[in-house]
């Protein structure tokens, strides 16, 4: 029996074909089956938790299209992917700018652009403005920031609540060389700096509770690893970013590797978003900060809880970056961020996981001073409007309105304010755009940080204009 099973060919490919498996396995850093398997009740019962800590990953200038699990045709994401798999995954997520600074301000606050008021180059977060961290921290977290994107720099009120908060240096980390498809505007150091320093944060602080947020920059600066570049994704400027989301996937892997290496993923909850996308011609511009259409404000928004689901959750319905910390606290039983203007979503996770109906939290506003760097210049305010698959976009200083049916015409391509017969829902949403436009800050005039000309330069050398 044995010399037939040894003689047979068809041991020998079954033989191979485990071998596949195991190699193909062990690309990814993660195996799904590394916490305890929970279900939908499981969520609500967070809050009961005392050991629960939070790990918040943010990937700068991430658009959601271009994931594996938001239906990207290339393998740009399989780690996320395959986490996301067996946790939650809001489907169609708004950020608030396509600007990091102003989107930071309302995804930390959640309260929009127009009442943060931080808007322009040199304004910090207001004083009053209550952020997570600090909430987190009087709950007795050990509260740390890692991050190399100069907009979230401590000037402009974003160290707020952190014990620690560090730009993370260029380590000089030779074993992966990286690629950079845009060498001229390279910031010092890559994401990897800021993978091994979350990795040692949590060897040194892990056996606390601790709430560590990573703000990831090489999808930004189109930066990757030679792996990325072995995957052949071509040499269009879209082919780099592409390469450089593998390459970002890779070391959230690797931090949530030393999570399950610390034993400290069953009491960690991982939520991964953004602060906008990246545009490629879709509206006559490359880059971001520039406009609002969908290519700049759709993120992904990931929910890894500390147990395995059997199957993984998908929120249709359009949420807003505004709404993630209200979520998180509200899993973690923490109180609410006052006067906010997003809400949890716990409501609707459990819902989708249960198979009733979820009711979106409306409207999703996002704006932009598309003079946010010209300080000599005045404002000029751009502020979209989303209701579900309608959007509208207002210049409330020009009196110049677009507007798009998203479901019909995906790519926002078809101006529908410009029509004789324009539909009612254009005429409702410009009032509701200017009637944001005109709210009052909620906690005064942001107030102005001094830049000088050492730190204009750090700007400019992520490819920003300033004057
Ligand atoms: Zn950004």
């Amino acid at each position: 029996m044995l010399r037939r099973i040894l003689d047979s060919p068809w041991t020998y490919f079954g033989l191979a074909a485990v071998l596949v498996l195991v190699a193909v396995a062990s690309m990814f850093e993660i195996q799904v089956p590394s916490r305890p398997k929970g279900t939908v009740d499981d969520f609500l019962a967070l809050q009961d938790r005392d050991d629960l800590n939070v790990v918040f990953i943010v990937i700068d200038t991430l658009r959601a299209d271009h994931l594996g699990s938001y239906g990207y045709e290339r393998g740009t994401s399989p780690n996320m992917d395959l986490l996301v798999s067996r946790g939650v995954r809001f489907a169609n997520v708004e950020a608030q700018s396509s600007w990091t600074k102003t989107s930071m301000a309302s995804l930390w606050t959640g309260v929009f652009p127009p009442r943060t008021g931080v808007t322009r180059f040199h304004h910090a977060i207001p004083d009053g403005a209550r952020l997570p961290a600090e909430i987190l921290l009087e709950a007795g977290f050990k509260t740390a920031g890692l991050w190399r994107n100069g907009w979230v720099a401590p000037n402009f009120g974003f160290g707020r609540g952190f014990e620690s908060y560090y730009r993370a240096h260029d380590t000089q980390i030779a074993r992966r060389e990286l690629e950079a498809h845009r060498p001229g505007q390279a910031i010092g150091g890559t994401d990897e700096d800021l993978t091994q320093a979350a990795r040692e944060y949590l060897r040194s602080y892990g056996h606390e509770r601790f709430f560590l947020y990573v703000h990831y920059m090489d999808v930004h600066q189109f930066a990757y690893d030679q792996e990325a570049a072995d995957l052949g994704f071509g040499t269009r400027h879209m082919d780099a970013y592409d390469a450089a989301i593998h390459w970002t996937d890779r070391n959230v892997a690797w931090v949530l590797a030393e999570l399950e290496e610390l034993d400290l993923f069953e009491k960690t909850l991982v939520v991964i978003a953004s602060d906008h996308g990246e545009a490629f011609f879709e509206h006559d511009i490359e880059g971001h900060a520039r406009d609002l259409y969908r290519e700049t404000t759709e993120v992904p928004l990931l929910f890894i809880p500390p147990f395995i689901l059997d199957e993984g959750i998908v929120v249709e319905p359009l949420v807003r970056n505004v709404d993630v910390w209200p979520t998180i606290l509200d899993m973690l039983g923490l109180p609410p961020l006052a006067g906010a203007d997003g809400q949890s979503l716990l409501p609707m996770i459990v819902a989708a996981g249960r198979g009733q109906e979820v009711v979106a939290p409306e409207p999703a506003i996002a704006f932009l001073d598309t003079h946010w760097g010209r300080t000599e210049e005045e404002p000029n305010p751009l502020i979209s409007v989303r209701r579900g698959g309608k959007r509208l976009l207002l210049r409330p200083e020009k009196d110049h309105t677009e507007a798009y049916d998203i479901d019909a015409d995906p790519g926002e391509q078809e101006n529908l304010a410009d029509a004789e017969d324009a539909p009612a829902w254009v005429g409702t949403l410009s009032d509701e755009g200017r009637g944001w436009y005109e709210l009052e800050p909620a906690w005064g005039a942001a107030p102005e940080v001094v830049i000088d000309d050492m730190y204009k330069e750090q700007l400019k050398a992520l490819g920003y204009v300033v004057k």
